[in-house]
């Protein structure tokens, strides 16, 4: 059957035309989707009739939470089921200024970045809308809180599953939808230069992060087999574009590996790839996983890496780690636990 949250609110609107309903209930429909309800019975405002049809037609729920783990920082990673019996994982962490939600936008992935757990376990599947957007609202219903920040660095790359992930955006920062604006939606890719173009062209504010992790293409294609097919100079270019026609500052993100990446001539040589770019490095000490061969950098390697890009004019800070001690870090996600 199908899934009705996958739908904005204009194709929503065409599947009850279908239906021999009138346009305005899909913005009744809409509106309910969005509020914490387990059944098509809750929305009060509707004919029995319609009920029934929608009960008929669609479903609702098609993603809950089996199983979750909490670190010690408080972040909490969350083992979720589809309808099917894939699992996925997403993360809830708390800052400051709110809550924020790690999705997952695919069951495993295809990018065979090696530093990553999500890449071991190969790829089975895209998320649909619903189910991207139902990782939200079930830890918005079990937490009872009001998540404010979303960002797509879970599993799976967000640009291999291109029209399912900004359909989703779409939704999630619609004001009738989860109404998260989209300068709170983060999107990180590998560098899929083809979709940073067509990024560029959406008219979405979203933040567009890049796991960028080396400015040399043989370190970084032994880091990440995309480098191959995209290499640094032509993910440049795109981003050099995407900047120019969105007028957007990009975040690269760079994971330190001791004894690869972290010198402090890869420093200079990074800052120098970088120069002039409205861009902001963020450096994350990579996340051990299981059987890897990379190890984290030191604290001090760390700062000096950093230090050495501030003073070369280039904005870097350091991010905060959260989760690793159960494995709900940068790159630790995996489809089952
Ligand atoms: S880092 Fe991202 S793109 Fe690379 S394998 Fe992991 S999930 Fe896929």
């Amino acid at each position: 059957m199908k899934k009705i949250r996958d739908y904005t609110l204009e194709e929503l609107e065409t599947e009850l035309i279908n239906l021999g309903e009138k346009k305005y209930r899909a913005k009744q429909i809409f509106a309910w989707l969005y509020k914490s309800l387990r059944s098509f019975d809750e929305m009060t405002d509707l004919p029995k009739e319609l009920i029934e049809k929608l009960k008929n037609n669609f479903i609702l729920d098609c993603i809950e939470i089996e199983t979750f783990q909490k670190s010690k920082d408080g972040t909490i990673k969350y083992l979720l089921k589809l309808s099917d019996g894939n699992k996925i994982e997403s993360v809830l962490m708390q800052y400051k200024y709110g809550y924020t939600v790690c999705v997952s936008n695919q069951v495993g992935c295809k990018m065979g970045c090696n530093f990553c757990a999500s890449a071991k376990i190969g790829y089975i599947r895209d998320l649909t809308p619903a189910e991207i957007i139902g990782q939200i609202l079930e830890i918005e219903k079990k937490e009872n809180v009001k998540v404010s920040n979303i960002v797509f660095m879970g599993i799976g790359e967000p640009f291999d599953n291109y029209d399912n992930v900004l359909k989703a955006i779409r939704i999630i920062n619609d004001p009738k939808g989860l109404n998260i604006g989209a300068r709170h939606i983060s999107i990180s890719t590998c560098g899929l230069v083809d979709k940073i173009l067509r990024f560029s062209e959406e008219n979405i504010q979203c933040n567009l992060c890049i796991s960028l992790h080396s400015s040399r293409d043989d370190v970084r294609s032994g880091m990440m087999p995309v480098n191959k097919k995209y290499n640094i100079l032509e993910i440049m270019n795109a981003c050099k574009k995407y900047i120019e026609k969105t007028n957007r500052r990009i975040t690269f993100e760079y994971a330190l590996v001791d004894g690869v990446n972290d010198s402090k001539e890869d420093a200079i040589h990074l800052a120098k790839l970088l120069r002039g770019m409205l861009c902001h490095v963020n450096l994350i000490p990579i996340n051990k996983i299981k059987d890897g061969k990379y190890e984290k950098s030191t604290a001090e390697r760390i700062m000096a890496f950093r230090d050495t890009l501030n003073e070369k004019g280039i904005v870097a800070t350091i991010r905060r780690e959260l989760g690793s001690d159960i494995s709900a870090a940068c790159g630790q996600l995996v489809r089952n636990s």
